[in-house]
């Protein structure tokens, strides 16, 4: 076995495991277990040693803390620790089944009763001898209420507290911890905790195999590979525990962090044109015609967009900022200043809808200046033109031809801009509005044009914590641009409850008063119609959050039947509503929207589709049904649809939800913040574990394993530190085989991920 060349770590299991001889009954039950568990490894999707590996505890157990046996939920798995009581059997009704009827107590006085079925009197016996009164045991199985008792039926067992061929493996080591597995079938947490100690047992330093360097691992004072992996499967307390589990999470975050840096690299090795300032041009005249000064805020992050497009290393930046705080104004300051010089530049929507609104508004804001090529634009006018799946045949054409032959200055559209046919004449920036619709790979589609890249600005109004920033987005620079200049009014929020009619009277009776008012209003519902899963709208979502497992399952809100029940209900008598969501087609949308905006509707029912971007600054009432199903930021999106004009906002969240419950908190912490960064910080503490990046956000998160972005910040910002060093002195890693080689891994992984997305 010393002379196979195949790594240790790539080895398969089942070739260096072997089913251990037996003689004695407990022998050949753990022998049988083992076999079993080798057996049923690869339904597990355990192949290799590094597989096996890690497939890391999923609990570990102090054995001198028995399991609390009164808290115990019938209708569970559970992994109790406990001391044997009595022990009786008999004989089953058929006559050929022994059963045994083991009680387990614990020191307050909690009981729970366990079943065990054998052929074997001989192993019947084994059993009496081994868990007689008194014996501390490990169990794991299923439970369930039998007679008035919640029983524990058929569970995998073992002795903790003696050496016997059924000790648990730990005990041997003088271990304190326990460790649990997630098993399968036969697949027990037993039998995996058999095979790795085999396996670990004849596991050689991995010094070749470890992608941290020696020098780092110093530095950051962190075990080896093999260390770490031998104190996450047989820790003796929970110290060593902790420094394996650091060590992983280290190794994951570094790993990552090389590919950004690395990515980052091979950008900026790259170069792009310098579009510096040209006074008395395009720019300048905008500036003249605003309406509006510009905030400080604004200057500053549009000072150092300036610097950055004037250098021909391409700039990577994120501009982050609440909604309506004037992102787009300074993402078209930035893109006049590549049209003066000579360039094009392309802003990228995520929606067909949202597209058309930034065209519409660049045009609004930028009035005779975006009349390029026309009689009565002046001279240093420029051409926007709009590009997006939904163009008829001849305007597309025409889009396309002043798109490659430079007279359109700014493009505006969706993912149609990045089709094979669109040739820019000189495209200087790209511009992603909403990054958390985009992943990754499409943010570098559009990079990998033509020899020279062009600059690229990524905004956000979803407000992203630094660390997460970091993980997800670690190849770019980031921007934020604080404030909201143009809300003229406190936008109040309020928590409706749901289950006093009374309150939800006067929530329909305020949306009639706006109405009547001549504004316009929303109604937000989770779902389409009710028989309909909750809507992904035309691409993920980006928060859609279910913690709310402590409460009863109930009917969800549809469009379809708000827009019955509010057509019906008599305070709404002569209101005109329409629904909008996401089955419906671009052109669909747009026309009703369109209809919101000129008045012509007065309410519109729809999902999250008007989450972001959409502008109708009539609209100053915002009700969202059953937000306990939406996220912190979510909400905070979604009301940023209202009170952008003239009057004041309101937003009514109605939920049932009592204000206690996690999902409750999160409304109200919703209620009594109006700003996107405080919410952000709520937000994370709020949440889950491990949710922070929600699924949609197809980039790196969805591969992290161990790390959570907000509790191992730290850990974070030193790998990100140790890694860009690594790759600045050694950009092809070539000295740093083992980094490479867990790169190509982790990027497999990750296009495996994408393709079931
Ligand atoms: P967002 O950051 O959400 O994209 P917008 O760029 O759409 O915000 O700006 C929101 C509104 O604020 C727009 O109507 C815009 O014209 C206006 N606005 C932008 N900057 C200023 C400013 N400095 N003063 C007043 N209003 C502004
Ligand atoms: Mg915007």
């Amino acid at each position: 076995m010393a002379s196979d060349p195949t790594p240790f770590l790539d080895r398969v299991v089942t070739s260096i495991v072997r089913v251990p001889d037996a003689t004695t009954p407990a022998q050949q039950q753990r022998a049988a277990t083992i076999a079993q568990g080798l057996k049923g490894l690869r339904s597990m999707g355990i192949v290799t040693v590094r597989d096996l590996l890690a497939h890391t505890p999923r609990r570990y157990l102090d054995r001198s803390v028995p399991t609390d046996l009164a808290a115990i939920v019938p209708g569970e798995e559970v992994t109790v620790i406990a001391h044997v009581d009595t022990f009786t059997s008999r004989r089953a009704a058929d006559g050929r089944m022994i059963v045994i009827s083991v009680m387990l107590r614990d020191d307050r006085g909690g009981r729970l009763a366990v079943s065990l079925f054998t052929g074997s009197a001989y192993m019947a016996r084994d059993w009496e001898r081994l868990l007689r009164p008194g014996a501390l045991g490990l169990f794991t199985g299923p439970t369930k209420m039998y007679r008035n008792m919640v029983q524990l039926t058929s569970p995998d067992w073992e002795l903790l507290d003696e050496d016997t061929e059924y000790s648990n493996e730990r005990i041997a080591q003088a271990s304190d911890l326990i460790t649990v597995y997630r098993g399968k079938g036969k697949v027990t947490s037993r039998a995996i905790s058999h095979i790795v100690r085999d396996v670990v047992g004849q596991m050689p330093e991995l010094d070749d195999a470890d992608p941290i360097p020696a020098a780092v691992r110093k530095e950051r004072n962190l075990v080896s590979l093999a260390q770490g992996y031998r104190l996450i499967h047989q820790p003796r307390n929970f110290a060593q525990k902790n420094a394996g589990q650091r060590r992983a999470k280290f190794e994951e975050a570094f790993i990552l962090q090389a590919e950004l840096a690395r990515r980052r690299a091979d950008i900026r090795s790259h170069k792009a044109i310098a579009r510096h300032l040209r006074p008395g041009r395009l720019l300048d005249a905008f500036d003249d015609q605003l309406p509006f000064p510009l905030t400080s805020g604004q200057l500053e992050v549009g000072g150092t967009l300036a610097a950055d497009i004037a250098g021909t290393t391409p700039m990577l930046r994120l501009l982050q900022g609440d909604v309506g705080a004037g992102k787009t104004v300074v993402a078209l300051r930035a893109m006049l200043q590549v049209v003066d010089a000579g360039g094009q530049a392309a802003l990228l929507a995520p929606t067909e809808v949202l597209a058309a609104q930034h065209a519409a508004s660049i045009g609004s804001l930028m009035g005779d200046l975006a009349r390029g090529g026309t009689l009565m634009a002046p001279e240093p006018a420029t051409r926007v033109t709009l590009l997006t799946g939904s163009l008829g045949a001849a305007a597309r054409k025409k889009a396309l031809l002043d798109i490659a032959s430079g007279q359109a200055g700014i493009v505006v559209g969706t993912h149609a801009l990045l089709g094979d046919q669109v040739h820019f004449a000189d495209l200087g920036l790209v511009v992603v509005d909403e990054q958390h619709r985009f992943g990754v790979d499409q943010r570098d589609a559009l990079r990998a044009r033509g020899e020279t890249v062009p600059h690229t600005l990524v905004m956000t109004a979803t407000p992203i914590p630094r660390t997460v920033a970091m993980t997800v987005f670690g190849d770019l620079e980031v921007s934020v641009l604080r404030g909201t200049p143009a809300r003229s009014h406190d936008r109040a929020t309020f928590v409706v409850d749901e289950r006093r009619p009374r309150w939800m009277e006067r929530t329909w009776q305020r949306l009639a008063d706006e109405i009547r008012q001549g504004r316009r209003g929303f109604v937000v519902c989770p779902r389409i119609d009710p028989g309909e899963a909750v809507d992904s709208g035309e691409q993920d979502q980006p928060d859609q959050q279910s913690d709310i497992a402590d409460e009863a399952p109930r009917d969800l809100h549809s469009v379809e039947q708000m827009v019955q029940y509010l057509g019906a209900l008599p305070a709404l008598a002569g209101v005109r509503i329409a629904a909008l969501h996401g089955r419906m087609n671009g052109d669909e949308k747009d026309a009703i929207m369109a209809a919101l905006a000129a008045g012509s509707i007065d309410v519109v029912v729809s999902t999250t589709v008007i989450e972001v971007g959409i502008d109708v600054p009539e609209a100053t009432i915002m009700v969202v049904m059953d937000a306990d199903r939406f996220g912190i930021s979510q909400l905070h999106q979604l009301r940023g649809r209202v009170g952008r004009g003239q009057a004041p906002g309101i937003c009514l969240l109605v939920s049932p939800v009592a204000p206690d419950s996690p999902a409750g908190k999160r409304i109200a912490a919703v209620a009594a913040s109006d700003d996107g960064f405080e919410l952000a910080n709520v937000d994370v503490t709020l949440r889950r574990e491990g949710d922070v990046l929600g699924q949609s956000q197809a980039g790196y998160a969805s591969s992290l394993r161990s790390l959570r972005v907000i509790d191992d910040a730290q850990i974070i910002a030193q790998a990100r530190a140790d890694a860009r060093a690594i790759v600045q002195n050694d950009p092809t890693l070539e000295g740093h085989r083992a980094l490479a080689a867990a790169i190509a891994e982790m990027l497999a992984g990750r296009a495996e991920f994408i393709e079931r997305a």
